[in-house]
């Protein structure tokens, strides 16, 4: 699963629009990520800003 890091997030939604199995839910609290994530890294590489990392281990980063 990716990680949001809601202080630098500022809830512009591209990543929702990016995510093809829908994992990404925004609402009042921020981008959600739900078990959906198949890690395929489209929604780290769409961020304008790079508030989106990759969850799967240091290693593979
Ligand atoms: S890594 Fe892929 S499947 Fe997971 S939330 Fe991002 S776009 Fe969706
Ligand atoms: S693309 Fe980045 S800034 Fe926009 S909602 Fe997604 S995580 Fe937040």
């Amino acid at each position: 699963m990716v990680i949001v890091d809601k202080s630098k997030c500022d809830n512009c939604g591209t990543c929702v629009a990016m995510c093809s199995p829908a994992a990404l839910r925004l609402d009042k609290a921020g981008i959600a990520v739900s078990e959906k994530c198949v890690e395929c890294g489209a929604c780290v590489k769409i961020c304008p800003i790079g508030a989106i990392r990759s969850g799967i281990k240091e290693n593979h980063a």
